[in-house]
């Protein structure tokens, strides 16, 4: 089947010519129009966007799939791109075939295709009146492609704020203590009771009157750690008590059994002590105090506390299930010896072990650099994928030939919030939604991977996970910062030190976005403005900590 496909700016015309064949009996025209309402509201026109080479490769593919199906002689498609007005054409199909059949059953199966598999998109809808504008609902498209894009191209700070707005927590649940850890606790929980419950010896020794001053004592009691025997005691009387030993009553003091001579049942004090050697009831905590605020990160210390205060099954956050796909045909997994032309992926083990820090499910796959390929292996994937919280793409985020990231975030459903933010390094950076889930079309480059990653990703775990992101933090340069003004606000790699009065920054040496010698070293990423150029030492600057160092 001999194909035409033009993807134009243009009107496309009222009077198009036939592809005439000879053994043609059938022409067939599809003109799909501009409507004049758009998810209820009046418009006055439609954007569209496309991929076009993509769109190209894309719409030929379905093409000579479906002549094998139907065998028809030509076919011809024009899509028009930009704004549309209502009424206009937006996509002309004329087929030609022997017969009619051939020609209906490939026009009507290709537009399907169009609207599902071909990257063209409607980008909003404008208002039938000025001021008004109507978002296209994602998933909706008249003539092909999925999903609303909006504005491009982000601020950090922008970026930032769409992705506190879009990224929920997840709902809490109940989990045992032992599959704490790591996780953000959701409930404030108190003390149930004074801690410790009652007074108890801190010495192996014998509890005597406070205030009595005899040196000989009757010993009438032994106390065991487990024991709870309250009595009181009479002025020369003592109880023997193991360490952490409920005390009999209040008003004792414990004699260390080291200073004591113990015959039969009479001790001799050797030597008096300063101390008490007791912990009070409630010294720790009184009863009702926060013990542990909602918002933690429960580490070992915490999880004792709860322990402690009886809270067995706090409630805390999931661990978010994220699926992370590199793609790209260059790479080659570490233990392999490239070839020219190849790249050893480094990206898997960043990210495994960025998100370790998120206590996450994580899979992990390799995509094909051929987007119908790709979408083949996705689709074996497909349960992982929408079980995940979190979906992240490593490379393909730009607008080259072979970047489908954007195309096959689409195709899964989610709506791009931005595809861009102006950053140094990082500046292709996807961010998409789909109900309560979010996906990133992560920069390959490494550096860009970890500078996006610690800004945007783990922003949107934190939010996923019931915190706050990361804020940025004031420091102070202890060395230059050599820098041309750059247009973009730049994230640079950084030594801090949390000595003194001031977080003290080394920025480190980079060159490029591919640098991965810089990775190991980083803990800090320096805020520099637009524009600013080098910075001084001993200027103040914002930056954002990458580990807990
Ligand atoms: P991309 O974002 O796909 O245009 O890739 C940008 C650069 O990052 C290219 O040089 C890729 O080879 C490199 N890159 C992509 N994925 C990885 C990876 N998993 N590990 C290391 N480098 C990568
Ligand atoms: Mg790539």
């Amino acid at each position: 089947m001999d194909i035409e496909i033009q993807l134009t700016h243009e009107p496309i015309t009222e009077e198009i010519q036939p592809l005439t064949r000879p053994a043609a009996g059938a022409w067939l025209e599809f003109r799909g129009v501009v409507r004049g309402e758009e998810a209820g509201q009046r418009i006055s026109a439609l954007e569209y966007e496309a991929y076009p080479e993509m769109a190209r490769r894309e719409i030929r593919r379905i093409l000579e799939k479906l002549a094998e199906k139907f065998p028809c002689l030509a076919a011809r498609v024009i899509h028009r791109l930009g704004v549309i007005p209502v009424g206009a054409t937006a996509i002309y199909v004329g087929v030609a075939s022997p017969h009619r059949g051939e020609a209906l059953g490939l026009l009507a199966e290709f537009m399907d295709r169009l609207k599902q598999d071909v990257p063209i998109w409607k980008r909003r809808a404008l208002p039938d009146r000025v001021g008004r504008v109507t978002p296209c609902a994602p998933g909706v498209s008249a003539s092909g492609g999925q999903g609303t894009a909006r504005p491009a191209l982000k601020s950090l700070d922008e970026a930032l704020a769409e992705i506190r707005l879009r990224c929920r927590p997840l709902p809490a649940i109940p989990v045992p203590l032992q599959e704490g850890l790591g996780r953000v606790l959701r409930e404030a929980v108190r003390a149930p009771e004074d801690l410790p419950r009652c007074d108890r010896s801190t010495r192996d020794g014998y509890a005597v009157p406070q205030d009595d001053p005899a040196e000989s004592f009757l010993v009438v009691d032994t106390i065991h750690a487990a024991d709870w025997k309250p009595r009181s005691l009479q002025p020369g009387q003592a109880v023997r008590v193991a360490t952490g030993a409920a005390l009999p009553c209040g008003g004792l003091r414990v004699v260390m059994q080291e200073h004591v001579e113990r015959q039969g049942d009479q001790i001799r004090i050797l030597r008096r002590e300063d101390s008490a050697n007791v912990r009070s009831r409630g010294e720790d905590v009184r009863a009702g105090r926060i013990l542990a605020a909602a918002g933690i990160r429960l580490n070992a210390g915490a999880l004792a506390l709860l322990a402690a205060a009886g809270r067995a099954t706090p409630l805390v956050s999931p661990r978010p299930r994220v699926c992370h796909f590199t793609t790209g045909d260059e790479i080659v997994p570490p233990g392999r010896t490239p070839a020219p032309g190849q790249v050893r992926d480094s990206n898997s083990i960043l990210i495994r072990g960025l998100l370790q820090n998120f206590s996450c499910d994580l899979q992990q796959a390799h995509l094909p650099e051929n987007f119908e390929r790709a979408k083949l292996e996705i689709s074996s994937r497909k349960p992982e994928i929408e079980n995940a919280d979190l979906l992240l793409v490593s490379g393909g985020a730009s607008v080259g030939e072979r970047d489908f990231t954007r195309a096959l975030l689409e195709w899964l459903g989610f709506e791009i919030v931005f595809n861009q933010v102006n950053l140094r390094p990082g500046r292709p950076l996807i961010f998409g939604v789909c109900g309560p889930r979010a996906a990133f079309g992560l920069p390959g480059n490494p550096l860009s991977h970890f500078v996006c990653f610690h800004l945007f990703v783990a922003a949107a775990l934190a939010k996923l996970g019931g915190q706050e992101p990361q804020s940025f933090l004031r420091g102070r340069l202890a060395e230059k910062l050599e820098d041309q003004p750059c247009p973009r606000e730049t994230l640079w790699p950084t030594r801090v030190a949390w000595r003194g009065a001031a977080p003290q920054l080394r920025p480190l040496p980079w060159a490029s976005s591919g640098d991965v010698t810089c990775l190991a070293q980083t803990n800090a990423l320096i805020r520099v403005p637009a524009g600013r150029g080098s910075i001084e030492a001993g200027a103040e600057a914002d930056f954002l900590p990458t580990t807990a160092e």
